[in-house]
């Protein structure tokens, strides 16, 4: 379908060719800009409305994954600058596997200078690196969909709020020895979130479960809603198969975008709700 489309720009382009011939017309407008090879303006103006067009049938959504900025390994540019008071986008759209055809898996919002070197770029371990980024970003962006129509009360912020003036002094003598943890997260496959969560509830869990009792008393959270949101988050994850790390990754930035309090204290509070059983099974297998 898109190749008919692209007729417009190039009459030899089929379904078959359509990626090369397409890569051909963007290579073109990077050494036309770079002043590498002479154009004719016909040429010149059908690479810039591919181009536009690219941009205006799928940059929204591939801008979106990249939540802003440049995905490129060993980039992490900004996407978008302020100019006279307005935030305008800057990037490009460019083709991962230039083998394959234009569809939004094969396409990856850039810089501009990621997308000018990668246009020049036949080598094919990076694009297998850029395969993957494509992966985490869209599943990335499945989870953050998933998650978006569930509710979160806003007490939670109250909650993340008393959680972070906890000093030394007041986690004293409130430890707890979290054998469970085991039962939910393995050491052996999971370490990094294992030792995370071990830490934190080892530290803050009797704490916070004082702070949830005493605001739920006072009306300012319904506790067993929260638990039920939380767990609802959860069943959400697990039924599309995310790991244990996007699980507890996903949880955690979706607490901190509905609150907007440091990604550490919504760490400590995903952590609680996994001692409390909202967050992970026993591990079965
Ligand atoms: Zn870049």
């Amino acid at each position: 379908m898109f190749a008919a489309e692209m007729k417009a720009y190039d009459a030899t382009i089929t379904a078959d060719n359509i990626g090369e011939k397409v890569t051909g017309l963007l290579v073109g407008i990077i050494q036309t800009s770079a002043g590498l090879v002479p154009k004719n303006e016909l040429a010149i103006q059908r690479q810039a409305h591919l181009a536009v067009d690219l941009k205006s049938k799928y940059g929204d959504y591939l801008f979106g994954e990249t939540s802003g900025y440049c995905p490129f390994p060993g980039c992490g540019r900004e996407l978008g600058v302020m100019s006279t008071g307005r935030v305008q986008r800057v990037y490009e759209v460019g083709l991962i596997d230039k083998s394959k055809g234009l569809e939004p898996s094969n396409l990856l919002a850039m810089c501009p200078q990621c997308h000018a070197t990668y246009l020049l770029d036949s080598n094919k371990k990076l694009m297998k690196e850029l395969l993957n980024v494509k992966r985490m970003l869209s599943a990335h962006h499945q989870s953050v969909h998933l998650l978006d129509d569930l509710p979160l009360e806003k007490g939670i912020i109250g909650v993340i709020g008393k959680i972070s003036k906890l000093g030394e002094k007041d986690l004293e003598g409130a430890s707890l020895d979290p054998k469970e943890i085991k039962q939910k997260l393995s050491p052996a496959k999971d370490a990094a979130i294992y030792i995370l969560v071990n830490g934190y509830v080892t530290a803050y869990f009797l704490k916070i479960r004082e702070i949830m009792t005493n605001l739920d008393k006072r009306g300012e959270i319904d506790y067993d809603e929260m638990q039920d949101q939380i767990h609802a988050m959860y069943k959400r994850l697990k039924k599309v198969h995310k790991s244990r790390m996007e699980i507890f990754n996903e949880i955690v930035g979706r607490i901190h975008r509905i609150t907007l309090q440091d990604e550490v204290y919504c760490q400590i509070v995903v952590s609680y709700f996994i001692q409390s059983c909202e967050v992970f099974d026993a591990i079965t297998e």
